[in-house]
C-alpha cells in the first residue's frame, strides 16, 4: 500500500488537464489516473491539482549589511501559504568571491520552509569571478544575476562580456536587471535640478526608453556571447517586442512581475504611491495589456514575484527623494491566487498556461525540471490543492509576510490554495503553514545546455 493518495481532483500541467488521483510514496509521485488505497487519503473532488509554483526571482538571503524584511523563514512561509514550493533567492558576491555569496545564502537558507536555489549576484566581474563559475555550476548553483542599471556595468562592459562568455561556457543562466544606467542617471540628475524629488516623478525617472534600450543590448550580448539569459521583471510593451525579436536571435527568457499585470501609473497619483515603488515603475494601462499578451503568447516565458517587501514606514519615511525610496513589494503568497482570478477567470490565460508560467518553465529554465515543475512519475511531490471557489479579499494582517501593508489591500480573488504538499508532506492546510523551519531543501540546478560549435565570441 502506498503512502498517500490526492484523490479524483482535476490534474492540471501544460500538456493536459482531467480527473486523476495522485499516489505519493515517499517524496515522490509514484501514481496519476486510478490509484488503490493508501495509508492516507485526500478528498481534491472539486478541487484543481496543480504543480507547487517555482519563483525564481526573491530577495530572501541577507547581505553583510542588510536583512530583509523577509527573510528566508518569514518569506517561504509566505511562499507555502501561497503554493509556491521553491524559491530561487538572489545572493550577492562577497569580498570578491561569488562562493562566500553562496555560502551566505545557504546558511539563511537553513530556515527555509520551501525548497531553495539561487542566483549570485556579480558586483565585481573579475577574473577570479569569472574562474569561479565552472566550479559553483558543477555543485548546483547554475545562475547568475547582472544589474545593467549599475554605473559599474557601464564602466567594466568588458568584463561584464567575458562574464557571460564565461557563464555560457560553463552553462550558467545569467538573469539581467534591464535598464540602462546612463538614461536613469541623467532623468534623475535633471529631475532634481529642477526640484521635482517627489514620489510622482518616479516613473518619469525610469521611461520606457531605458528599459528598451537595455534589452537590446542584453540580447546582443547574449548573441555574441552564446549565453542564455534571464530578463526579469519586463514591464512595458516595446521591451516585449524586443524581447519578441531577441528570441529569433539569441537564447533569452523573459519574465514579468504582478506589479506590471494589476496596476498602472495612475497609482502614482496617489500621496502614498511611494508603497508601490518597484523598479522599473508601473507603466500605461496599454502596457499592461501588452504584458498580458505576451504572457498568453510566450514572448514572456515567467512570472516572479522579485518579493521583497519593506514596512509602510520604510516606503513613506519623510523626505525620501523618488530615488531613494526602497525599491520593492510583498507577493509571494498572493502570485498563484491572483494570477488565477485575473488571468484564468478573466479568461486571459488559460489554466494550463497558467501553470506553465508559474511552474513548468521556471523550473526548467532554471534546471530543476521534471524534479519540480511537473506532476509526473518520479517528479517531487509539490503539489497545490486549489480551491477555485473560495473567495478572499487581500489583507495583509491576513497573510504570511512580515510586512505591514500590501500591494493589492482589498482586492477580491476568486480562487486560493486550500492543501499544499512539500515532497509529500504536507505543509499548509485549513489557511495555517504546518511544515516546519529547515524542512526545506537545497535543489541543485542542472547547468543549461551548452552549443560549443557556437562558442565563438
Ligand atoms: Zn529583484
Amino acid at each position: 500500500m502506498i503512502d498517500l493518495v490526492i484523490r479524483g481532483g482535476t490534474v492540471v500541467t501544460p500538456e493536459s488537464e482531467g480527473h486523476a488521483d495522485v499516489g505519493i510514496e515517499g517524496e515522490r509521485i509514484s501514481g496519476i489516473g486510478t490509484v488503490g488505497s493508501a495509508s492516507r487519503e485526500i478528498d481534491a473532488r472539486g478541487k484543481l491539482v496543480l504543480p507547487g509554483c517555482v519563483d525564481l526571482h526573491t530577495h530572501l538571503a541577507s547581505t553583510p549589511t542588510f536583512t530583509p524584511l523577509d527573510d528566508f523563514e518569514r518569506g517561504t512561509r509566505a511562499a507555502i501559504a501561497g503554493g509556491v514550493t521553491t524559491v530561487v533567492s538572489m545572493v550577492y558576491q562577497e569580498d570578491g568571491s561569488l562562493r562566500l555569496g553562496i555560502e551566505r545564502g545557504m546558511r539563511d537558507a537553513e530556515r527555509s520552509l520551501a525548497d531553495f536555489a539561487f542566483h549570485v549576484v556579480v558586483t565585481d566581474p573579475s577574473e577570479g569571478a569569472r574562474a569561479e563559475i565552472a566550479g559553483l555550476v558543477r555543485d548546483g548553483h547554475a545562475g547568475l544575476k547582472v544589474f545593467m542599471v549599475s554605473p559599474r556595468f557601464v564602466e567594466r562592459r568588458e568584463d561584464y562580456r567575458l562574464l557571460l562568455r564565461a557563464a555560457s561556457g560553463a552553462g550558467a543562466l545569467v538573469a539581467i536587471h534591464a535598464e540602462d544606467y546612463a538614461i536613469v542617471a541623467a532623468r534623475t540628475a535633471d529631475l532634481h535640478r529642477r526640484g521635482r524629488t517627489g514620489v510622482e516623478n518616479f516613473p518619469e525617472s525610469r521611461p520606457v526608453e531605458a528599459e528598451v534600450k537595455a534589452v537590446v543590448e542584453a540580447v546582443d550580448l547574449a548573441s555574441a556571447t552564446k549565453a542564455a539569459v534571464y530578463l526579469v521583471h519586463l514591464s512595458s510593451r516595446a521591451a516585449l517586442d524586443a524581447v519578441r525579436e531577441g528570441k529569433s536571435r539569441a537564447r533569452v527568457f523573459g519574465e514579468t512581475r504582478p506589479l506590471y499585470l494589476y496596476l498602472t501609473r495612475a497609482q502614482f497619483d496617489r500621496p502614498d504611491a511611494a508603497l508601490w515603488v518597484g523598479q522599473p515603475p508601473l507603466r500605461e494601462a496599454d502596457d499592461v495589456d501588452a504584458v498580458w499578451a505576451a504572457l498568453a503568447e510566450g514572448t514572456l516565458d515567467t512570472v516572479g514575484t522579485d518579493h521583497i517587501p519593506h514596512t509602510r514606514a520604510a516606503k513613506l519615511a519623510p523626505g525620501l527623494t523618488f530615488d531613494r525610496i526602497p525599491p520593492g513589494v510583498s507577493n509571494l503568497e498572493t502570485l498563484l491566487p491572483m494570477l488565477y482570478s485575473e488571468g484564468v477567470r478573466s479568461g486571459r490565460l488559460t489554466l494550463a498556461r497558467l501553470v506553465e508560467v508559474l511552474a513548468t518553465a521556471p523550473a526548467r529554465i532554471a534546471g530543476m525540471y521534471p524534479r519540480k515543475g511537473a506532476i509526473a512519475l518520479g517528479s517531487d511531490a509539490d503539489l497545490v490543492i486549489f480551491d477555485p471557489k473560495m473567495r478572499r479579499t487581500i489583507r495583509a494582517a491576513e497573510l504570511h509576510s512580515a510586512c505591514d501593508y500590501d500591494p493589492y489591500e482589498g482586492w477580491e480573488v476568486n480562487g486560493w490554495p486550500e492543501m499544499v504538499l512539500l515532497r509529500g508532506e504536507v505543509v499548509f492546510t485549513g489557511g495555517h503553514v504546518i511544515g516546519s523551519p529547515g524542512r526545506g531543501h537545497f535543489v541543485p540546478r542542472a547547468p543549461m545546455a551548452t552549443d560549443s560549435h557556437l562558442r565563438s565570441a
